[in-house]
């Protein structure tokens, strides 16, 4: 059967133009053997004047040169003008590499290419493919739905590239302490797969507060053929309230007894909570700085106050000083 020249032309020109040159870099470029990366992760804000007081944060954030920043995406598509305007604004106003969340839950193909498109126009060429989870309180038919998994997300982005000439490197979420939907331990590593094979080139990693669930992440993923560097989520602990909403929000989370019992000796205020939380993911880097992490993803919920100290704590002014320097002699 014959194609018609119309649909055959369609199939292989470009659907848009868009601009070269690369003006920031792939992150999967920055990341390799012994070179991790650095990145802060935010969220949207809703007003104007928390776009703002969250651009001062992010100005005191770039002196600690990550390699790159993240933006999430709301559940099903909630902020998709916010994310994107402050991821452009980001990439414009800053020299910071910033990468976009994006979730396919409610989305259809259209809104994915869309999206897409303004991104490539924006000179956007990092994205973290994600499924995302339906609005809370939502009922929500997976049979109708256009993607069902990332793994879907990550083929319509690879094509879409493909066909628009704009190479997008994908980052993807993994989960050290298991996702809740899959609790067949086996068959979630064959999903994970399944993103690496759709191309995948990164994975950033849910929180976790015990390196030894990473480790064994790092190995299993690495028994499994997945050979993607692994960058280790970090969140400080800044609140009671805030633990507990993440327990909510990521559920299956595992909080030691250690941090538990440091917790309890506190006087309960928000202030000594926070160094507890800050001593604790400062403890976490150390370690997983000194076994090879592909890289440390700092959860900031929009603070640069426990990122700075972290850092500050670690005895460094900058991510540059955190990568092995065989020069420095002790
Ligand atoms: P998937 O990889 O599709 O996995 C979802 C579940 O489906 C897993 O249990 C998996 O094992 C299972 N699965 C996958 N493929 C198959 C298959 N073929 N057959 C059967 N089961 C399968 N959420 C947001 O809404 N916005 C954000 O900005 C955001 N950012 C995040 C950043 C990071 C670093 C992380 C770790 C998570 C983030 N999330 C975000 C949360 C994420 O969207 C949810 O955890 C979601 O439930 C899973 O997304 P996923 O991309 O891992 O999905």
């Amino acid at each position: 059967m014959s194609i018609p020249q119309s649909i055959a032309d369609r199939s292989t020109e470009p659907e848009t133009t868009i601009p070269e040159p690369l003006m920031k870099p792939l992150i999967s470029d920055l990341i390799g053997p012994k070179k991790p990366t650095f990145s802060f992760e935010f969220f949207p804000p809703k007003s104007d004047e928390g776009a703002d007081k969250l651009f001062d944060h992010i100005t005191k954030l770039e002196d600690l040169a990550p390699s790159f920043v993240s933006v999430t995406y709301g559940a099903g598509g909630s902020t998709r003008q916010l994310t994107k305007d402050l991821v452009l604004r980001t990439d414009r106003e800053t020299g910071l590499t910033v990468m976009p969340h994006l979730t396919c839950v409610k989305h259809t193909r259209a809104d994915i290419d869309e999206i897409l498109e303004g991104y490539a126009q924006g000179g956007i060429r990092n994205i973290l493919a994600l499924r995302g989870d339906p609005p809370n309180n939502e009922p929500y038919d997976w049979n109708t739905s256009e993607y069902r998994y990332a793994s879907d997300l990550i083929h319509h982005i690879k094509s879409w590239g493909d066909r628009n000439k704009v190479n997008f490197a994908i980052g993807v979420a993994g989960f050290p302490e298991g996702h809740p939907s899959t609790p067949n331990r086996l068959e979630e590593m064959d999903h994970l797969k399944a993103k690496v094979e759709c191309g995948a080139d990164f994975i950033i990693t849910q929180m976790f507060f015990e390196n030894r669930d990473y480790y064994d992440f790092r190995d299993r993923c690495n028994l499994a053929g997945i050979r993607i560097p692994i960058i280790a989520g970090i969140m400080p602990v800044q609140s009671i309230k805030g633990m507990r909403r993440m327990a909510q929000l990521a559920l299956g989370m595992r909080f030691p007894a250690s941090m538990l019992r440091a917790i309890r000796r506190t006087d309960g205020s928000d202030e000594s909570i926070r160094r507890v939380g800050v001593h604790w993911a400062t403890e976490q880097s150390r370690d997983l700085l000194d076994h090879d992490v592909g890289g440390l993803h700092f959860y900031t919920l929009n603070k640069s106050g426990a990122t700075l100290e972290i850092y500050k704590t670690l005895g460094v002014q900058n991510s540059n000083q955190l990568t092995d320097d065989p020069s420095l002699q002790i």
